[in-house]
């Protein structure tokens, strides 16, 4: 994939979102690149059932509502997201940037926008020695369509929403399907523990509390052993072991980026939040300058600045005046939205 954009937004998470909100405001087209499979970042990742109540305007939402207001106000300038795209490397040409990711794809623009956060969510691995070997064949860490599950005999591990729903998915597939978790209580809904309840008490489901801490192979990996208590280990015929711990942050190399980093963190100038490197903008939790307080808030504001001067970059013959979306008839148009619509 070689995509061309006027700009390029990095990260998904809330500031992410708000930002290419605002270039969408503005007429500049835009596209965001994520690692994950879903938008919202820390958002969705750390604290998707949490409440926050500091969000302006809004007096109580959670994290995952917040995210999906977010995208429903993206809607309208229909910008693509291109999920599961971990940028790699970010390099300047004299006239564009391209930013490469670990699938080989390309994303070439003329203004990039770093609201990378704590960094890329890339899965937590599986530690067991030699594991890895068949990862991608055997052993996944990203979603599976349906067909690649059906009659297959799965094991899916892991505490969390993502591993019950995951056992629950497969369950409609698969042979037969083993959920191993280390955790007494699972930390998913209600909702989900009482269908997986349901589908272990009819046998569809085999739960056991336990740790893969080895396996056989011969070409293909076929069994998982399990520790279940210290003298208590099992052995489990396997076809597919779908692994979900959850997400972790990895930074990326920021500095080969061609940006200048203090502790780990993009300083930038509070007048356009753009970094050392003209036409290299960071909001939100990954940028820092005197005061800064990692609050989604604040991100928004850091975005509506980075937009407009960008805009002014972009289209240095047309003054970019401030104007309301109350009252714009222009922004209304971008917007999709009569007088009379309310949302
Ligand atoms: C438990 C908890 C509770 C919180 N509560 C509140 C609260 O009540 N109010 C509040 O204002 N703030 C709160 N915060 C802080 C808030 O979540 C962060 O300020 C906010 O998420 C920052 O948004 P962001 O978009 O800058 O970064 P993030 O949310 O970190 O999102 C960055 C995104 O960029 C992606 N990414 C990074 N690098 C790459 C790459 N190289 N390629 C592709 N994608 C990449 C990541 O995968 C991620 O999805 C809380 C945080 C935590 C952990």
């Amino acid at each position: 994939m070689n995509i061309k954009t006027e700009a390029l937004v990095i990260g998904a998470g809330p500031v992410g979102l708000f930002q290419a909100f605002e270039l969408g405001l503005l007429g500049i087209e835009c596209c965001i690149v994520e690692a994950l499979e879903h938008p919202g970042g820390q958002c969705t990742e750390l604290y998707a059932d949490k409440p926050i109540y500091d969000i302006p305007g809004t007096a109580y939402t959670t994290a995952a509502d917040l995210t999906a207001q977010l995208v429903r106000q993206i809607a309208p300038f229909n910008i693509a997201i291109h999920y599961h795209q971990t940028v790699e490397s970010l390099q300047q040409t004299k006239q564009h940037f391209v930013a490469t990711t670990a699938t080989g794809s390309t994303f070439t623009a003329k203004q990039v926008f770093l609201a990378t956060g704590a960094g890329a969510f890339t899965p937590v691995k599986l530690r067991t020695e030699g594991i890895s070997h068949y990862e991608d064949t055997q052993v996944h860490y990203a979603a599976l369509a349906d067909t690649q599950l059906t009659g297959k005999s799965i094991a899916v591990t892991g505490d969390a929403q993502a591993a019950v729903d995951c056992a629950i998915q497969a369950s409609r597939h698969a042979a037969s399907v083993l959920f191993l978790h280390r955790k007494r209580r699972l930390d998913a809904n209600e909702q989900s523990l009482a269908q997986l309840a349901e589908l272990t008490d009819n046998g569809t489901i085999q739960q056991i509390k336990g740790k893969i801490t080895d396996f056989t192979a011969g070409n293909k990996l076929e069994n998982i052993i399990v520790q279940q208590s210290p003298d208590l280990c099992t052995t489990h015929p396997i076809d597919l072991l779908l692994v979900r711990q959850g997400n972790s942050p990895k930074q990326s190399n920021l500095e080969s980026w061609g940006v200048n980093t203090e502790a780990r963190h993009i300083p930038v100038d509070t007048a356009n939040y753009e970094s050392n490197t003209q036409g290299i903008y960071a909001v939100g939790d990954i940028n820092s300058y005197p005061a800064k307080r990692k609050l989604i808030l604040c991100g928004f504001h850091e975005a509506t600045l980075a937009a407009y001067a960008a805009a002014a970059r972009l289209r240095p013959e047309k003054p970019i005046h401030l104007q309301y979306t109350t009252t714009s008839t222009e922004l209304k148009q971008r917007l999709g939205v009569t007088t009379t619509d309310k949302g």
